[in-house]
């Protein structure tokens, strides 16, 4: 039995629209022991021949016997395990992986066979000392002179521990002396092995050679036995080893830190890629939320809140009872336990939307002046910011505040007269004398709001200027024998004055606001109606998201919420999906950019992998290689643009808010974006590496180096 045999096969190239004859039915046989000299001019078909019997390459016509098994029928599978098992493949351009040590070129042999972990190093070793590289054992390829990298190839080849080994014109580019060496090593290695070695100069190898082939034009012109090799005997089926998965992680990582300049630009440019489109996504959700909330203030929620739009801030909103109840301190609970987002809940917003502030003033070295277009807000809401105080500090004191950057005549240490008039609303001690329900009655009282509970459990809530009494049966229809309980509120506004000195400047980006301190605003005591402030709109958003409207009537003067409610609307999701699909798209459109930056560089890459596989690794782990790499260069790149992105948030007031509006939800869609997009690439790129045989891939990328 032999171990190759050749039958009539034929190979032709297509190219252009002529075909060209690489061999021309070829019958031949091969065994172990043999140490073959293939000789002929240029173009006459020795490489066609090599290729093919190494399975490097595809023939056409006739039949290829591996141990006496038909291969006609192999698929590009078959022939991958064919190659892992019996082929060492040393061709003349010193197939090494450049950006590799000798080390690690042997290394990588005995990783993709999965030789046993713990004998690999010494086996490489022993390797590295035949091939006399010791002295080079971890210099990069690269640097190899042409019979060094030759030897080094040796190495990996023998390092397969396989049956055949296939070397076409290993010499063609080495000196004489070099060339000495190669061939020795060869016949050294040989011994119970198949050699077949193609060179155009016979003298070279006449001393070992135990035959010799001839070929022209794609024949065997001649194929003399020189020397009787000993009875061929049946080879051992080599038993195939395959790669593990560790294995592959590990050349992902080996890859990744042996190129460091193509990694190094890999990551920078996809940290590139990843802030523009981060900034992008944040622009465009921003874009979509607005125009899904709408802007405006729906006033008519509220006659009790007459305040301002201009006055709020968009991280503000207010609170009341549905059923007019005054808040109690269970409201308090409930409002302050609500999730989404860091929040603070003042028990009386009375102080912070005072309803008149045409008084007050600013008094700086004896000059006063008055305050226009300006906004209130608590220092809580800028707690967690403090990098953005510009001058000063945050108030440590009631009367002590902090304003916006925007106020430029205002400076640290400025007074601020804060004038206004606080609506309070106070139940008022009241009885039932005959038909009607009295009560003391002074001149502040602004108006009056009598609720009544009748016994068949139906209220009444009717609003006016009642005077001392209010007359049951006039304003209900009902007898007073049917009430069963009753109260009496009244509005008042009471003067409110404070002097209020200036701690701090807030760099806001010119919102123009006046911050005033938290503990200012947090009174002791229970108001009508309360205050939520959050630390962002989007947090401030959740937490009105999540208030039981049943219960509670919200005022939030930024937004029109209503519109944000019907959010999940089918208008409102498909707006949604068409934000993010334009999202999506034009990650798609970075990731084409980077593509076709990267082709040039992942080209050069093929060569390595046309090696990769010439050794025996298969293609699948291959795919999985490049898969692993680009996903550990995204997840760097990710990383490290999240901490640019912070650390640019964390010193510029703008990206601050704008970043802000981001959600854990946001920060998944944009990681999940990018690892569809770098699957999709290195998919994109195995699939153009593997359809092409390992024979083109070499060629190709040689003619790319050239
Ligand atoms: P050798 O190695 O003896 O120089 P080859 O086996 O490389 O010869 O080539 C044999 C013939 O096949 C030549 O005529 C060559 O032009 C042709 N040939 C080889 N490779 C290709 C190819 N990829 N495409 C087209 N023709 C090819
Ligand atoms: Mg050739």
């Amino acid at each position: 039995m032999s171990l190759i045999k050749l039958d009539n096969v034929s190979k032709f190239y297509k190219s252009g629209d002529g075909v060209s004859v690489g061999m021309r039915k070829i019958s031949t046989e091969f065994n172990l022991g043999e140490f073959v000299a293939v000789t002929g001019e240029s173009g006459s078909g020795k490489s066609t021949l090599l290729n093919v019997i190494s399975g490097l390459d595809s023939y056409e016509d006739g039949e290829i016997y591996i141990q006496n098994e038909e291969t006609s029928h192999y698929t590009n599978r078959d022939w991958e395990l064919y190659r892992a098992k019996y082929i060492g493949f040393i061709f003349q351009s010193y197939n090494i992986i450049d950006s590799y040590s000798v080390y690690q070129n042997v290394m990588l042999a005995l990783e993709i066979q999965n030789y046993p972990r713990h004998l690999r190093k010494q086996r490489a070793l022993e390797l590295i000392e035949k091939v006399g590289l010791k002295s080079h054992i971890h210099h990069k390829a690269a640097k190899l002179s042409g019979g060094q990298k030759q030897r080094a190839v040796i190495a990996r080849a023998l390092a397969k521990d396989c049956p055949i080994i296939v070397a076409d014109e290993p010499t063609g580019n080495l000196d004489s002396e070099s060339s000495k060496q190669i061939i020795d090593l060869l016949h050294e290695v040989s011994k119970e092995k198949l050699v077949v070695i193609v060179t155009h100069d016979f003298d070279q190898v006449k001393q070992y050679a135990t035959r010799k082939i001839k070929m022209h034009d794609g024949e065997v012109v001649e194929d003399k036995v020189l020397k009787k090799t000993e009875a061929p005997q049946a080879p051992e089926q080599p038993t195939l080893k395959v790669m593990t998965v560790p294995s592959v992680i590990k050349f992902s990582l080996r890859n990744l830190f042996t190129t460091p300049r193509r990694t190094f630009f890999f990551l920078l440019f996809q940290i590139v890629i990843m802030t523009v489109f981060t900034f992008a996504y944040t622009f465009l959700m921003d874009q979509a939320r607005n125009n899904l909330f709408g802007d405006g203030y729906t006033g008519g929620n509220s006659n009790y809140f007459e305040f301002y739009t201009d006055w709020t801030t968009d991280n503000r909103f207010y609170v009341l009872r549905k059923d007019n109840q005054t808040m109690t301190a269970s409201d308090y609970n409930a409002l302050s336990a609500l999730q989404g987002g860091n929040h603070y809940v003042y028990k009386d917003f009375t102080y912070i939307d005072i309803n008149n502030f045409s008084n007050l003033q600013v008094y700086a070295d004896d000059s006063t002046f008055q305050l226009y277009n300006f906004k209130l807000d608590t220092t809580y809401s800028i707690s967690n910011t403090p990098q953005f105080i510009i001058e000063g500090r945050m108030p440590e004191e009631q009367n002590e505040i902090v304003v916006s950057n925007m106020f430029q005549n205002i400076n640290v240490g400025d007074e601020i007269d804060f004038f206004g008039n606080r609506r309070v609303y106070l139940e008022k001690p009241a009885q039932i004398v005959g038909d009607n329900i009295t009560f003391e009655y002074t001149n502040e009282d602004n108006y009056h709001e009598i609720k009544i509970k009748f016994k068949d459990g139906s209220y009444s809530r009717i609003e006016g200027n009642f005077y001392e009494k209010f007359s049951i049966p006039q304003f209900t229809g009902r007898a007073a024998s049917d009430v069963e309980e009753f109260s009496v509120y009244v509005e008042r506004y009471i003067n409110d004055y404070q002097r209020l000195v200036v701690v701090g400047k807030y760099n806001d980006n010119n919102k123009g606001v006046l911050y005033l301190s938290h503990d200012f605003l947090d009174s002791p005591f229970l108001g009508n109606g309360f205050m939520i402030a959050a630390r962002t709109q989007v947090q401030a958003e959740r937490i009105f998201d999540s208030i039981d409207k049943n219960i509670y009537r919200v005022v939030y003067p930024e937004l029109d919420k209503g519109t944000i409610q019907s959010l999940f609307g089918p208008i409102n999701f498909i707006v949604s999906l068409i934000f993010y699909a334009l999202v999506f798209f034009f990650a798609l459109f970075m990731y084409f950019i980077l593509y076709t930056v990267v082709r040039n560089i992942m080209q050069a890459r093929k060569k390595d992998f046309a090696i990769f596989r010439s050794i025996g690794a298969n293609q699948s782990k291959l795919g999985w290689l490049v898969i692993f790499e680009q996903l550990i260069v995204m997840m760097i790149s990710f990383a490290i643009a999240m901490i640019i992105l912070s650390s640019i948030s964390y010193s510029n007031f703008v990206v601050n808010k704008l970043l802000s509006i981001l959600t854990m939800t946001d920060y998944m869609i944009i990681f999940l974006t990018f690892t569809y997009l770098t699957l999709w690439l290195a998919r994109r790129f195995n699939k153009r590496t593997f359809k092409f045989s390992i024979i083109e891939n070499i060629q190709e990328s040689k003619e790319e180096t050239l």
